[in-house]
């Protein structure tokens, strides 16, 4: 019998105990659930206790980010990506805290022309389990070698997480009240997906996690030109989105992060700066953060903006109070880096 079957007619503080037990060091399959009903044990007995299988794992030697290929049931892949992140202040006998780099979909249909992911197309969603599941994979990696924690979750890998936005939703639900990841220690990222958004604004019970929007282009052509997702009249419905996000979520902490990857002769002229700085005082409370383009085999059609180009539009953007920082790309070596996702390993 398959996991939602056998849960579905059980009282809801079953879900409660298994989704505990999923993120328990001590608890390696269903029949160790000593709180379930022997009868619940006994259909879930055959159940999977992870639905990822590993496929290949790669490590970088440049900074220690790791990749893996993860496989389903089905035989659909995705790549999972844990990065260690290098802490300020290390203070001796401190355990390394990790971030991990989570995958929505398999394959992605947004098709953004600088994205390797984009290249691949689209199969399908990944239930809350397969997202959740790469969570543990990476967290067992780690206890097993007692090397750290996962403390904190991107939704930057494969797939564009608000196109899966049930699944996400709970995800993001079971990571913040049984794994204990804070909700400031997730970001969603989107390429904007307006439906959902606007979901989110409205329901009552959207997790406030970090928001980050792959914006590329506060121009309206030129964003319609490299991301063929964008809806006509989008930045103008940012405007007015982010107002809605601001009070619904009236944090003073909770910024909306305003990706931008910087792409030569593209997106990177004083006509996009000018542009993106009037956005972002218009929007108020956002940081940018500027992407060095990640090239890949499989896309050779751009050119990365040079870094003293970069730190100029870091110290422009500076000089209109504007919280900007420029990204660090991890695992350049061996493409697990932003948009680098191509399941080359297959
Ligand atoms: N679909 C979602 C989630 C993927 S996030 C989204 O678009 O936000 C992946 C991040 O990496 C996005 O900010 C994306 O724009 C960025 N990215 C894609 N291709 C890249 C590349 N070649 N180099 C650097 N960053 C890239």
């Amino acid at each position: 019998m398959s996991f939602e079957e056998a849960i579905k007619s059980e009282p809801a503080y079953r879900r409660d105990q298994i989704y505990l037990a999923w993120f328990d060091k001590n608890i390696h399959s269903f029949s160790e659930i000593t709180t379930l009903s022997k009868n619940l044990r006994e259909q879930l007995a055959t159940e999977p206790w992870m639905t990822v299988k590993e496929k290949v794992l790669q490590t970088s030697q440049n900074d220690g980010t790791r990749k893996a290929l993860l496989e389903f049931s089905d035989g659909r892949v995705v790549e999972s990506v844990l990065m260690p992140r290098i802490s300020k202040k290390q203070i001796p006998g401190d355990r390394p805290r990790y971030t991990i780099c989570v995958s929505s979909q398999v394959g992605c249909p947004m098709a953004c022309t600088f994205c390797a992911t984009g290249k691949l197309g689209f199969a399908r969603n990944l239930t809350y389990r397969e997202i959740l599941d790469q969570m543990r994979y990476w967290q067992q990696i780690l206890w097993e070698k007692n090397e750290g924690e996962v403390d904190n979750i991107v939704f930057m890998g494969q797939g564009e997480p608000l196109l899966n936005y049930e699944n996400v939703k709970l995800t993001l639900k079971i990571l913040i009240k049984y794994a204990k990841i804070g909700q400031r220690k997730i970001t969603l990222s989107t390429v904007g997906v307006p439906e959902s958004m606007n979901k989110m604004v409205t329901e009552k019970d959207f997790p406030a996690v970090r928001f980050a929007l792959s914006l590329h282009s506060a121009l309206a052509e030129t964003r319609a030109t490299i991301i063929p997702s964008n809806r006509a009249g989008f930045l103008d419905f940012l405007v007015d989105w982010t107002k809605k996000y601001h009070a619904a979520f009236p944090s003073r902490t909770h910024f909306i992060g305003l990706e931008y990857i910087m792409l030569k002769d593209v997106n990177d002229d004083a006509k996009h700066l000018n542009a993106l700085i009037k956005l972002a005082l218009k929007l108020g409370s956002i940081r940018v953060n500027l992407i060095p383009y990640n090239p890949s085999s499989c896309n050779d059609a751009f050119q990365g903006t040079a870094i003293a180009d970069i730190q100029n539009w870091q110290k422009k953007m500076n000089d209109h109070s504007i919280t900007c920082t420029i990204r660090r790309s991890q695992g350049l070596d061996i493409d697990a880096a932003c948009g680098q996702l191509a399941n080359k390993n297959q």
